[in-house]
């Protein structure tokens, strides 16, 4: 019974492990350095180098503003700056740095070292900083059913710094590109984001200044991504197929003490955990990352990480970052760290809030009423149409959130449900209302809303109301899409979410540019337009329960729509029409969609084969072995029993018991092999039995096994149990 040792060896490790000490960052004086003097310090970042004249830095500044092209000379000279800095931290190579399908990122590491003349050089040109060809023939493209050529080469974005990534033995150089065809489409998910973003900037500039901003100049989109992660021992984790195979447990037995008593969140950090936590903030700080928050989650051996907010390109860049140092430095404590949506069934999953917003260069955030009535005026309309941006691309905000992990937890009880709703809270709920009915409307007075204008910045700071249950939340001065999931890159929700609040603003400067011509006011403009989104919308607006059933009812009188799994969601992407607002903002073309719906799709049904596979090994490998050990066990005691003239009652009851159980797991078994078995080879219809039929038929055998290991006795059960798995020493 090696496994069995296997788990009692990993019990073992995972009771003696120790906190990992680290060299804190020390001045000359042997004090410690402040965060401020080590943050940062593995970025080149093209504003605040000293290695570059104030003349490149204003013609950089100029091209990511007004995206143009920055000219080969100054390109040569920043290559120059770049590689010297890199090369005095120690650095030997450089990497293109992308983010493709797989929602991860991807790297080709050269070596600095060129010949010149057969003489060793170091040397980053400007065309290697520029432009790299990534052999990109095993990248997910879609397959030979995308339109297009699906090899491409990657392109310097110079809107996200160049950092250095460190291992024990030395140093990369990595500089952050998109990832495009040769005929130009997106491969990636940077891409589409970079352009959503122009897009944004643009219709919210133009509406800023109609709205009498007349300084405006850009505006930034802003995000935020509080990230939820798991920690396990990483002898555990090994001795677990599903978590080695699939980043989640097929089945487990729940632990008694789960989250029932509320003790974990926020509560006290393990000290390892914490030890974890220390390096994690310290190397995400040297990278100008800027982790702000650490908390214990809600299920044991959960944890959040939260940063600042910063723009919405480099936050996404910095967030797959982040993922990646959680990973790597869990590795060094011992930990695998797992950023699957749902690792433990019937405990919290974890979500990946992305808080979002828009600001201006003069500092605006368009979602923070301002101190002027006016300002509020401006505030409401942006919150009216961000509302109607949801409502009318509810079903492609869904398609954008959907993976395999995800579907744990959207429409299971403790997550945003898979209906896309809006919660605005009390305050503007019922500034909404009465805007709706025509109330508070006095075109001639200079209030325009009975609230004062400090009242409402000042209602808002007060109003406290949260909804954890909302997939789309206002939370005071942003918006929070709380339905991404933890592994995901955000860039592809924030990128159709950006276009869907593109589409709705664009279409409201020109109402709002009428409005001027017929001679009203801009006031009455900007409610005007309140007034429009705040009713259209009004059917997505939802402040109660998103986890109850009712809610599930109601949405669907009110006529909104419920992608219950990714199979579903996943087969909006193939709409043409619903996704048309993509094209039409110049964020992804129909070509483009399509090949994302390809790779999705597939990637959803390779994932969840993967997981049925893994689910019939362990079975036949783990659960039926046990089981027919302790048969075993029982039939020899049921023997000697017998032969000795003894009652064995309680014996033989147990035996019934789990031979009863087998049966069943085992008849479960064969009908979900059949079925798994006969799947359809067309991809869509393939991947909707999965997620209808299949996956439910998993989960059930999920339970049999789970049933069998509260039967069988905790010395001959192979597989590390939740309660071990999850509270961490
Ligand atoms: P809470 O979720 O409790 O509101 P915080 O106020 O700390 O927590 O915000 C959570 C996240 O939202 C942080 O990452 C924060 O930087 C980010 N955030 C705050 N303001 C904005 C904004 N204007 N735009 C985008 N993200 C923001
Ligand atoms: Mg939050």
């Amino acid at each position: 019974m090696a496994t069995v040792e296997t788990r009692d060896n990993a019990r073992r490790s995972a009771v003696q492990r120790e906190e990992r000490f680290i060299d804190r960052p020390l001045k000359e004086d042997g004090q410690y350095k402040r965060i401020s003097e080590y943050y940062g310090e593995l970025v080149f970042d093209l504003q605040t180098t000293d290695r570059l004249p104030d003349a490149i830095k204003k013609e950089v500044l100029e091209c990511t503003t007004q995206k143009r092209q920055l000219n080969r000379e100054t390109v040569e000279v920043i290559a120059n700056a770049a590689t010297e800095w890199a090369l005095s931290h120690g650095a030997t190579h450089f990497c293109h740095w992308f983010q493709p399908l797989t929602g991860g990122t991807a790297e080709k590491q050269d070596s600095f070292l060129d010949l010149k003349n057969g003489a060793p050089i170091e040397r980053l040109s400007a065309s290697q900083l520029i432009q790299g060809e990534p052999d990109a023939s095993s990248f997910p493209n879609g397959g030979s059913r995308s339109t297009f050529e699906a090899r491409g080469y990657t392109s310097w974005d110079l809107s996200s710094p160049m950092f250095l990534v460190e291992g024990i033995n030395g140093m990369t150089l990595c500089i952050p590109t998109a990832f495009v065809s040769y005929t130009g489409e997106a491969l990636d998910m940077k891409t589409p984001l970079l352009r959503s973003v122009t897009k944004l900037s643009e219709v919210a500039t133009k509406f800023l200044n109609l709205a009498g901003h007349a300084e405006t100049k850009n505006v930034t989109v802003t995000c935020g991504c509080e990230q939820e992660y798991f920690l396990v021992d990483k002898s555990y984790f090994y001795a677990r197929p599903d978590l080695v195979q699939t980043g989640r447990t097929l089945f487990g037995k729940a632990a008694s003490k789960h989250q029932q008593l509320d003790d974990h969140y926020f509560g006290f950090i393990p000290a390892r955990v914490m030890s974890f936590m220390q390096e994690l903030d310290l190397e995400l700080h040297r990278l100008g990352i800027p982790a702000k928050t650490r908390h214990n989650e809600v299920a044991p051996g959960q944890f959040e990480l939260a940063p600042i907010f910063k723009e919405a390109n480099v936050s996404s860049d910095n967030n797959q970052m982040m993922m990646a140092l959680i990973k790597q430095i869990a590795a060094k404590h011992d930990f695998v760290a797992l950023l699957h949506e749902k690792p433990f069934a019937g405990i919290n999953g974890s979500g990946k809030h992305t808080n979002w917003s828009m600001a201006d260069n003069t500092g605006i955030n368009m979602l923070e009423p301002g101190n002027e009535p006016q300002q509020n005026m401006r505030f409401l309309a942006t919150v009216a149409m961000v509302c109607e941006a949801v409502h009318r691309h509810a079903a492609p905000l869904r398609a954008a959130i959907a993976s395999a992990g995800n579907d744990h937890r959207l429409g299971a009880n403790e997550a945003p449900p898979s209906i896309i709703s809006v919660f605005l809270g009390d305050t503007i709920n019922a500034i909404f209302e009465s805007i709706r009915e025509g109330k508070t409307y006095t075109p001639s007075g200079d209030s325009l809303l009975d609230l004062g204008a400090k009242q409402l910045s000042q209602l808002l700071k007060d109003n406290t109301d949260r909804n954890r249950t909302s997939p789309f939340a206002f939370t005071g001065n942003k918006f929070e899409f709380r339905a991404v999931g933890s592994s995901a890159s955000v860039s592809f929700p924030t990128a159709v979410l950006n276009a869907a609040v593109a589409d709705v603003m664009n279409e409201s400067n020109g109402l709002i540019e009428k409005d001027l011509a017929a001679g009203k006011s801009i006031d009455e403009a900007l409610l005007a337009i309140t007034k429009k989104w705040a009713t259209n919308a009004e059917p997505c607006i939802f402040n109660g329960d998103g986890y109850s059933d009712d809610w599930v009812k109601e949405a669907d009188k009110r006529g909104l729509p419920n992608l219950r799994n990714s199979a579903q969601a996943l087969g909006v992407l193939a709409d043409t029409k619903q996704m048309a607002f993509l094209s039409e903002q110049g964020v992804m073309s129909s070509a483009e969609l399509e090949m994302r719906y390809n790779v999705l799709l597939e990637r959803y049904i390779t994932l969840r084969e993967i997981e049925f596979t893994t689910l019939q090994d362990m079975i036949n490998q783990n659960v039926l072995p046990s089981a027919i050990d302790y048969k075993l066990k029982l039939g020899q005691v049921i023997m000697n029993q017998k032969s000795a003239g003894l009652e064995c009652s309680v014996e033989v009851e147990l035996y019934k018991k789990i031979n009863f159980a087998m049966e069943s797991l085992s008849s479960q078994l064969n009908i979900f092999k059949n079925g798994f078995d006969s799947l359809e080879h067309e991809e869509q219809k393939r991947a909707e039995t999965i997620a209808e039929t299949l996956y439910p038929l998993s989960e059930e055998l999920g339970e049999h096994c789970a049933n069998l290991e509260g039967l069988i006795p905790d010395n001959i059960w192979t597989l590390p149990k939740y309660y071990e798995m999850l509270h961490n020493k």
